[in-house]
């Protein structure tokens, strides 16, 4: 009972390129709120180690000394004003899937698989996203483990647990796609084998563990530099993932 059954997509940096709208809509909700912070892209990808929003938050104010401190409602507040201005920003249409997840998601349905997403994000930015890509997007998913909905964020394998429990299949079963370390080591510590799709921001991170790297899954529009024939299609996916199970 090792044979692919289903694909468990990260969000951010995964299916859209989504990391530099949340950094600008965080700014915009600091400044919002009067607070002079202002998230520079090179910050940014190191906050990003950090999983989860109010999270970044707190960890923003404990490292960077003479903020002032924030109780935890101030940050909840902050972030909900964030995740607003994202919404909105999202369903006007500022982001786009990445290249060849609308064309793997279409295949593998079309093939019987199961599609889920395991993210840390918070569930109002998985629906305005979805929201996004088609009207009726959040069907082509059978399961959705989202951040808010687990006790320990990644890189712990939580969200994984979560994907799989409903799911009802095993990890053997099933293949993550991610693009950052946190995600890969939450997934690998779930038991699943990964494929990374790079990010900008996520570049140069160390993917050793990942079944495979490459630089999007790739369509005719947008063809991937690291495979042959330009497409991570789903007969490949089944190929490598019967390789890492072996
Ligand atoms: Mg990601």
């Amino acid at each position: 009972m090792d044979d692919l059954q289903a694909l468990i997509f990260d969000v951010d940096g995964t299916l859209a390129e989504t990391e530099e709208l949340h950094r600008l809509c965080f700014n915009a909700a600091f400044a919002a709120a009067g607070l002079d912070w202002s998230w520079s892209q090179p910050l940014y990808r190191d906050l990003l180690g950090v999983t989860g929003g109010k999270e970044r938050i707190a960890y923003f104010i404990a490292q960077f000394g003479g903020r002032p401190a924030l109780p935890a409602a101030d940050i909840a507040a902050l972030h909900a004003a964030k995740t607003a201005l994202y919404t909105t920003r999202m369903a006007e249409g500022a982001i786009a899937p990445r290249p060849g997840i609308l064309r793997l998601i279409a295949e593998a349905r079309a093939a019987g698989l199961a599609c889920a997403i395991a993210t840390t994000t918070s569930r109002p930015n998985i629906d305005a996203l979805l929201a996004a890509f088609a009207p009726d997007a959040l069907s082509w998913f059978d399961a959705i483990a989202a951040g808010d909905q687990v006790a320990a964020k990644k890189p712990a394998p939580d969200v994984y647990h979560l994907a799989l429990k409903q799911l009802g299949l095993p990890a053997a079963s099933c293949l993550a796609i991610e693009d950052s370390r946190n995600g890969l080591e939450s997934a690998r510590a779930a038991g699943l084998a990964c494929l990374i799709t790079r990010s900008p921001y996520t570049d140069g991170q160390n993917f050793a563990p990942a079944l495979h790297v490459v630089e999007h899954l790739g369509d005719p529009d947008h063809p991937c530099p690291d495979i042959a024939g330009g497409m991570v299609t789903l007969p490949l996916l089944r190929d490598w993932h019967r390789r890492a199970r072996r």
